[in-house]
């Protein structure tokens, strides 16, 4: 049995900290009680183990974190370096699912792969596990990777956000001689900018992509050059507007998805949460949180064999009817059909649309609920008759010019591990990056520090002597 007593900030609903009394009793094999101020707030099963944090990253989850549907209060904190009793350094990944914990389940998401999506997690520093400001943490078994030496902890406390930023690279994966721009690349964007850059130069040299930074403050030019970027321009542009073939909006602003629509000629990839309606839809940070993409419906018998919610009013074409599970119905009632499916994800591969509405009914069919109809990373597909309304370029340009829109949230850790091994460049990110650091004791000044302007990034450091 472990039994650990430690202070700790708490986070609260009107975005102040208070000083809390936590204690964590229990062992990986029965579980652990979390005690705050001596009372039980969290009973978890088996497949944690405790870790001492070293450094945790402040990122705009954080400073957002008062709008997100998770209880509070709450340590929170989720970009965490951590070290063992073994002594070795941990990163961890944050989504304690049963294939992060390691647990015997029957779960179809994590069965699929897809453990971020484990519609049974918590989630470290963000609902419900406490989080790496403070001093120890309880983290899922299988999600602790050890850091190799190679890596320095300046860099090894950004593999979190360099993970999600690392995914969204491999989402829009890069062809030979295209240009991908980084909209607001500033505290994310910039690591965007530098995963880009890592993959152009590990490609071969006929394969190599042009890496664009797009910034509000020209001051940021210098960094994002020394991240990678082959070109940085400034916005609101002085010149001619620029193309380019994709562009990753990481603004975490409404504004941002208009323009990277109108900027990107064959994929806008979007990368933020801002939990407010955008590009004519209600749910687009649902979106994103299940990483769906939307496209035109091009070929239908490109889905053959899936599972197709056909939502749009003109029939589903025979041959797809004949070659596919084809469900011609309301998003709820479609969506109750693909939950009862014994094997595979409970959900619909695609759902083809011909409105908004039933964009924002795909993403969310039940108003009293969460379960939504497409698997996480499906699609939506608009059918040819879709009506783009004038108030979004984005559906406007999925319809007129074949433009995609893909999303992403989370990364895969062994990916940015294995490219900060490769990469000695990448190991310098962190030098280049991290702004500010504060030891933990400070946490309410640094959170005030993160959110101004002259802060890119900043770090919280808990010294030996905590708990
Ligand atoms: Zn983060
Ligand atoms: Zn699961």
């Amino acid at each position: 049995m472990v039994h650990r007593e430690f202070d700790a900030y708490d986070y609260r609903s009107d975005g102040s900290f208070v000083p809390a009394h936590y204690a964590f009793d229990g062992d990986g094999g029965r579980g652990f009680t979390v005690r705050r101020d001596g009372r039980v707030v969290l009973e978890l099963g088996p497949g944690y183990r405790l870790l001492r944090v070293r450094e945790c990253g402040i990122c705009s989850t954080d400073l957002a974190r008062h709008h997100l549907p998770f209880p509070l209060p709450q340590v929170i904190g989720h970009e965490v370096l951590a070290v063992g009793d073994d002594g070795r350094r941990y990163v961890v990944e944050i989504n304690a699912s049963h294939a992060a914990r390691g647990v015997a389940h029957d779960c179809a998401f994590c069965r699929a792969g897809l453990p971020t999506h484990c519609p049974e997690r918590v989630t470290l520093g963000i609902h419900d596990l406490p989080g790496g400001f403070g001093p120890w943490i309880l983290a899922p078994i299988a999600a602790c990777l050890p850091v190799p030496d190679a890596v320095p902890d300046a860099a090894a406390v950004l593999v979190e956000p360099l993970a999600a930023a690392l995914h969204a690279v491999r989402t829009v994966a890069p062809r030979a001689g295209e240009r991908i721009a980084v909209l607001g690349a500033r505290r994310l964007g910039m690591l965007v900018v530098a995963a880009l850059a890592a993959v152009r130069d590990r490609s071969a040299p006929g394969q190599r992509f042009h890496v664009a930074a797009i910034v509000r403050d020209g001051r940021l030019d210098a960094l994002a050059k020394a991240l990678g970027a082959d070109e940085v321009h400034v916005a609101p542009f002085a010149g001619p507007t620029p193309a380019f073939d994709v562009v990753i909006d990481t603004t975490g602003a409404p504004s941002g998805l208009d323009e990277a629509v109108r900027l990107a000629r064959r994929e806008v990839h979007l990368k933020s949460t801002h939990g407010q309606p955008a590009g004519g839809l209600l749910h687009l940070t649902e979106l994103v949180v299940d990483e769906l993409a939307i496209a035109p419906l091009g070929d239908p018998m490109a889905w053959r064999g899936r599972r197709v919610a056909w939502l749009a009013a003109a029939p589903p074409p025979p041959p797809l009817v004949a070659a596919a599970e084809v469900v011609g119905a309301d998003a709820g009632t479609a969506a109750a059909h693909f939950a009862r499916a014994r094997t595979g994800l409970p959900r619909a591969d695609v759902a083809v649309v011909d409105s908004c509405a039933q964009i924002d009914a795909a993403i969310r069919p039940f108003a009293d609920r969460h379960d939504p109809l497409v698997a996480p990373r499906g699609r939506i597909l608009l059918h040819p008759r879709f009506a783009a309304p004038a108030c979004s370029p984005l559906l406007q340009a999925v319809v007129g010019r074949g433009l995609r829109l893909t999303s992403s949230r989370c990364g895969d850790f062994h990916d940015a591990l294995q490219l900060l091994v490769a990469e000695p460049a990448l190991r310098g990110v962190g030098d280049h990056l991290v702004s500010h650091r504060f030891p933990a004791a400070s946490l309410p000044h640094a959170f005030a520090a993160a959110g101004r302007r002259d802060c890119i990034k900043a770090v919280v450091v808990h010294g030996d002597a905590d708990g």
